[in-house]
């Protein structure tokens, strides 16, 4: 039976989406070498959950073939991990497909309230976001946090503020923002001028990992310079298919850090750094920015990519640990980086890297796949929990929050250590200076 027979077909006008996309889903061979590596599909069997399926729905929807309700809830099923990009031999990357047609819907289908408050009110201030992470100091200080976590809370509280209010990390001091100034010197002689991109989720709920990563880059002779006016990425803008607001945040961030002249753009965050990339295809077709937005995405670096290319120093005192590494979709799949955090982690003496059976599938957190899509979502999590635990590594490292919060809150409880990858560098650098006060002269090139 064609498992495309349950999509209702309808006569219209056609999903309006770019020339590119039209060019790609038209150049779909349906060979299926995308099949085996799509988590949905992997899950379900079912061809509109692969890419292939995906692909084929977007095409017969920008034909008028298929009534855009039609396809608006398969469309949300993908995770947008990207996986389906790397091994397709057309060139056809169905997740950018899935993303773009998502915003082409958007007008027949409006953006809920709630999400409009996220989108368009608190993410595009850190200001706001940071008034609300006071909230959340009250909320954890109040003993609110233990009454929702307890029998009666989770039977009071509803299931996706349950699953958010699980998800929430232990809370740092202090958003980093308002710890750090806004140019940091390098330490020794300075070999670049850095800006630093401070993701919303970074900032607020992994404002000491932030902080390390910061250490880190001075440590590595880089003058860094964090913006206090930039703003969020874009990136859940992209996801939930608000791409009017997605451009704004572009335009702004863009000119912000012309502003910073800084020599790289850089993110500890794989979703930032990857969505500061796309800005220039995202601005591609507007002609006062095009050129500003290509220059900005190639400047731009995830953390590791700067470290392999400085190089980064060596630490000198071994780190006895047992670590395995998980590589973030929109680092992997979205950005083609792979080599560079292996690279880190082997510049560290003492550490055992152990590689991750399936390292590049989704851990399931997504965006905010976690929160619309639970079961599907902890499917993939225990999946990923099982390789871990098989590699016997006591400390589990990555490179992006969400999946941070995904294993932390798989991992609870558990003895295995979830950390970002710049900690534990930074953590081989503190050994040293420990070690040897006033060490970071010795470290080797
Ligand atoms: S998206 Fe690419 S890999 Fe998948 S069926 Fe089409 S051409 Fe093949
Ligand atoms: S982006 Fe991920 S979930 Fe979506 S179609 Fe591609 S492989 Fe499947």
């Amino acid at each position: 039976m064609d498992p495309m027979v349950n999509v209702p077909s309808g006569r219209g006008p056609g999903v309006k989406i770019s020339e590119q996309g039209l060019f790609e889903v038209d150049h779909c061979s349906r060979c299926g070498f995308c099949l085996p590596v799509c988590p949905t599909y992997r899950e379900t069997g079912l061809e509109v959950q692969s890419p292939r399926g995906r692909v084929q729905l977007i095409r017969s929807a920008a034909r008028g073939e298929l009534a855009p309700e039609a396809i608006f809830e398969h469309l949300y099923h993908c995770l947008d991990c990207r996986a389906c990009e790397t091994v397709c031999p057309s060139g056809v990357h169905p997740g950018q497909r899935v993303v773009e047609a998502r915003a082409a819907l958007e007008p027949s289908s409006p953006i809920p309230w709630y999400k409009r408050l996220v989108l368009r009110w608190v993410l595009p201030s850190h200001n706001r976001q940071e008034f609300l992470f006071l909230f959340l100091k009250l909320y954890v200080a109040s003993g609110l946090q233990r009454l929702a976590r307890s029998g009666v809370g989770q039977r009071l509280v509803p299931g996706p503020l349950r699953r958010m209010e699980d998800m929430l990390p232990k809370l740092p001091a202090k958003p980093l923002r308002q710890r750090i100034k806004e140019v940091t010197p390098a330490e020794g002689e300075r070999r670049a001028r850095v800006g630093f991109f401070l993701g919303c989720v970074m900032n607020i709920l992994y404002a000491d990992a932030s902080a390390a990563t910061l250490r880190v880059m001075t440590r590595n002779g880089c003058e860094v310079v964090t913006p206090r006016v930039q703003r969020c990425c874009g990136a859940p803008h992209q996801d939930m298919g608000d791409w009017e607001g997605l451009r704004d945040l572009a335009r702004h961030n863009i000119e912000v850090f012309e502003r910073a002249q800084v020599d790289y753009i850089v993110a500890d965050c794989a979703a930032c750094s990857g969505m500061n990339k796309e800005y220039a295809e995202i601005l591609a077709g507007d002609p006062d920015w095009a050129e500003r937005a290509r220059a900005h995405a190639a400047k731009t670096r995830d953390i590791t990519e700067l470290l392999a290319q400085l190089p980064l120093k060596r630490p000198f005192i071994p780190l006895e640990r047992k670590v395995t590494y998980h590589e973030p979709c929109h680092l992997r799949h979205a950005q083609g980086v792979a080599s560079q955090p292996r690279q880190v982690l082997e510049a560290i003496p003492g550490l055992q890297l152990v590689e991750l059976r399936e390292s590049d599938w989704c851990c399931g957190s997504a965006g905010v796949y976690n929160i619309t899509h639970p079961e599907r979502s902890q499917g993939l999590l225990q999946r990923k929990l099982d390789h871990i635990a098989a590699t016997g590594a006591d400390t589990v490292v990555t490179g992006n929050p969400g999946c941070l919060l995904q294993l932390q809150q798989g991992l609870r409880g558990a003895p295995t250590r979830v950390m970002h990858i710049t900690e534990l560098l930074d953590e081989a650098y503190r050994a040293e200076e420990a070690a040897s006060p006033g060490a970071s002269g010795k470290a080797q090139g």
